[in-house]
């Protein structure tokens, strides 16, 4: 099953685990992004995986949006995801430009630093709540999972592992969410993580099972198993023409004037999803009344 979270609980109702193999998502995203260097494709497809994960937790109008910033706060990478699976993000355009020699060389752990931080929206428009942590595993999954902890009092576990082929291609890539019910025993969530980290391999090949035999092959793994539900994953932007008439108004009154004058169009894109709007000189007339 690719792109398609199952959701289970576990040990009599006590934990809510889900998971989902989101190799051909990250794929999807990191080809937009058109990135080639391995630790900025692991900072942005750990992001996009563990996003891609909570939209199971998410519920009717609720959105999740992500700000992490690194310990030298020019770089910075966002991603937003809603209840119906849809998941987009980027790394920002200083992180793109990063210079060689300092990227192609850094850990993910020394791109954070000691002084990354975390800035969560989540909520739907009547009723939001923003918080912020620090990143103290510097990994991004624990550090979202410490997010969780903080600022929801509920023992969370989310793992987003990402492994890589000789050619920096991305092999597979999936996430693990785990979240203790009301009046579960705080042991589980400890023990849900040994399990899952002493059986990587079934976890890294989650495309081999289905419907059919997924809750036999996890019973063998947990206690009492139920599947509960699948939701689809996807890439979606969501931009459009009217989103990018508020860039045009940066641009100097000179610089449209210059276009309407020449009759040139004036080319924009999406940095998300690489989508090129174009505005033609009579539309750009019209900003300038
Ligand atoms: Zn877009």
């Amino acid at each position: 099953m690719e792109n398609t979270i199952v959701k289970t609980l576990i040990y009599d109702n006590q934990v809510r685990l889900y998971f989902v193999d989101n190799t051909k998502l990250i794929n999807e995203i990191l080809s937009l992004n058109k990135e080639t260097n391995k630790i900025l494709k692991l900072t942005l497809g750990k992001t996009i995986s563990v996003m891609s994960i909570i939209t199971g937790s998410l519920k009717g109008a609720q959105r999740i949006s992500l700000q992490m910033t690194m310990s030298d706060p020019k770089f910075k990478v966002f991603a937003d995801a809603d209840a119906k699976g849809n998941v987009r993000g980027y790394l920002n355009g200083e992180l793109l430009k990063a210079p060689a020699d300092y990227i192609n060389k850094i850990s993910l752990d020394r791109l954070i630093g000691h002084k990354g931080t975390i800035r969560v929206i989540k909520g739907s428009s009547m009723n939001q709540f923003t918080g912020i942590t620090d990143m103290p595993y510097r990994n991004i999954d624990d550090d979202i999972s410490h997010y969780f902890i903080q600022s929801e009092q509920i023992q969370t576990y989310i793992e987003a592992n990402i492994r890589f082929g000789n050619d920096n291609c991305i092999q597979f890539s999936n996430a693990v969410y785990a979240q203790l019910l009301p009046g579960a025993t705080p042991d589980l969530i400890g023990e849900v993580e040994h399990t899952v980290n002493s059986n990587q391999e079934f976890f890294a090949s989650l495309n081999k099972y289905s419907k059919n035999n997924i809750e036999e092959k996890l019973s063998r793994l947990f206690k009492d198993v139920k599947v509960i539900g699948y939701s689809p994953i996807q890439f979606f932007c969501g931009c459009s023409k009217e989103m990018f008439y508020g860039m045009l108004y940066s641009l100097s009154k000179g610089e449209l004037k210059q276009a309407i004058n020449n009759q040139e169009p004036i080319n924009t894109a999406c940095q998300i999803c690489g989508r090129a709007y174009r505005f033609n000189y009579n539309e750009i007339q019209g900003l300038l009344k």
